[in-house]
């Protein structure tokens, strides 16, 4: 840092906690520092509404929020690229056209990717839910085409796989591109929502069958082969199963079905490798830290976590380096459980307001540094999930609910989020 510039502070990823934590840490330092908000979009399309939005319930500007307009509000600078490589020695981060961005303190807020197993020769379409911003596109184009009557499979067991197989539920019951088509939900685990009881498991799986979502729990999905889906039964880890993609060594054991009829897999009762016919799969499994960022923060001594996370203290400080926080979902805090969930990413604000003050203080040579206080994650957070008929389901802990007048409440939490976010009500701004 030269003597007479600013330190500057680089917010890398328009993420939930950065979206909270930009205004309260401005006010905070003004004129201390710069500060610079990169993404690789200026909207955020925010998780609570995207079920929504893939039912066809919402416009993408209903459930989007801007981030340029955020950063402008909060007199934070906005640069809009994509990251594809951070050099932690040099402290820059590189910009997929080769741009370096400079940096004295950085928070990381990237968010995660799904992995979309192994793929080969495809004949029908693969999305991970999980970059937003590549899903989206990748989403609309294939709308835009999509055959008659779709047999689609959503791959996990978590309450975004539960949402993304209600939301096309709701597409192939109305009319429209998807009309007369089919769902299918493949789990490995052996029931759905396996961290929030047995009694929210069972709740999700009636809510499925009883909107005709076939429901395969005990399979875990290994990849795309033409036209089919491969799964292999059980829920032990994929190294196995992945070597052996090709199951024609399975002396015949395996079960060939079309996915559109799929209701029960009694027919492949003793077949190790199940492979369902479909035209699209949506693949919305746990979320890993983006392969960039997980090779970078390797290749230059960083601890990551075992999804590829930065490792970070409570206070959101990386542990192996100094000068670098992360938060949401691309932040691994070791033994505190901390859920991969929007709610928790925004709860991680005032800690990383805190963190980013206390590491501007010690460039500042204030000393001694206020630590601030630690991120403490709630033992317990309520999810409203969308089942996208004009009811929700509601699990707090191992408790849980379901009808429409949760799907009212679901709503306006949403809508009042995304007003806020966006500087109010529209008269307001
Ligand atoms: C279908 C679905 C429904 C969900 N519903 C809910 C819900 O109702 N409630 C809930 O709490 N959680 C929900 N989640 C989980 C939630 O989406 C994530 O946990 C949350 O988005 C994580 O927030 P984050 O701040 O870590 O990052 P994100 O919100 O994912 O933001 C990451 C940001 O970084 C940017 N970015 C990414 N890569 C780069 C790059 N290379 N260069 C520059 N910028 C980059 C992105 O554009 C984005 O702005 C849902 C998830 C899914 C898949």
């Amino acid at each position: 840092m030269a003597a007479d510039l600013k330190p500057q502070i680089l917010f890398a990823g328009g993420g939930h906690t950065h979206l909270a934590a930009l205004g309260a840490l401005a006010q905070r330092v003004r004129g201390r520092a710069r500060l610079v908000l990169l993404s690789e979009s200026s909207q955020l399309l925010y998780s609570g509404m995207m079920p929504g939005w893939l039912a066809g319930r919402y416009a993408l500007h209903d459930c989007a929020i801007d981030l340029r307009e955020l950063a402008q509000r909060a007199g934070v600078e906005w640069v809009t690229d994509t990251l594809v490589d951070i050099d932690f020695q040099a402290r820059q981060a590189v910009g997929a056209q080769g741009t370096r961005y400079g940096w004295d303190l950085l928070s990381l807020n990237v968010g995660t990717a799904v992995d979309p197993g192994v793929i080969r020769n495809a004949a029908l379409t693969v999305l991970p839910v999980k970059p937003f911003g590549h899903f989206v596109q990748r989403w609309q184009e294939w709308l835009a085409r999509a055959p008659l009557r779709p047999r689609c499979i959503v791959v996990g067991g978590g309450a975004a796989a539960f949402e993304v197989a209600c939301a096309l539920r709701a597409r192939c019951a109305a009319t429209g591109p998807m009309q007369g088509g089919s769902v299918c939900v493949i789990s490995a685990a052996p029931r759905l929502l396996v961290d929030q009881g047995r009694y929210n498991g069972w709740l999700a799986a009636r809510s499925l069958r009883a909107r005709g979502i076939a429901l395969q729990c005990g399979w875990r999905f290994v990849g795309v082969q033409g036209q089919e889906v491969l799964c292999e039964r059980g829920t032990s880890p994929g190294r196995q199963a992945t070597q052996a993609f090709n199951p024609d060594d399975d002396g015949g054991k395996s079960d060939t079905q079309d996915a559109g009829a799929v209701s029960d897999v009694e027919g492949a009762a003793q077949a190790r490798w199940l492979r369902l016919s479909a035209d699209l799969v949506i693949v919305a499994t746990g979320a890993q830290a983006p392969r960039w960022l997980d090779a970078a923060a390797r290749r230059d001594g960083l601890s990551v976590g075992p999804r590829g996370g930065i490792a970070v203290t409570a206070g959101l400080r990386a542990v192996s380096t100094p000068r670098v926080y992360a938060s949401g979902d691309c932040a691994d805090f070791g033994h505190l459980r901390v859920p991969k969930s929007g709610v928790h990413a925004l709860r991680q604000a005032p800690a990383l307001v805190d963190a980013l003050t206390a590491g501007l203080d010690a460039l500042d040579g204030i000393a001694p540094p206020h630590a601030g206080a630690p991120y403490r994650p709630q033992r317990r957070a309520l999810a409203l999930l969308d089942r996208c008929d004009g009811s929700a389901m509601a699990t707090w802990g191992r408790l849980g609910a379901a009808g429409a007048g949760l799907s009212h409440w679901k709503t306006r939490i949403d809508r009042a989020f995304i007003e806020a976010m966006n500087g109010g009500p529209p008269a307001a701004r």
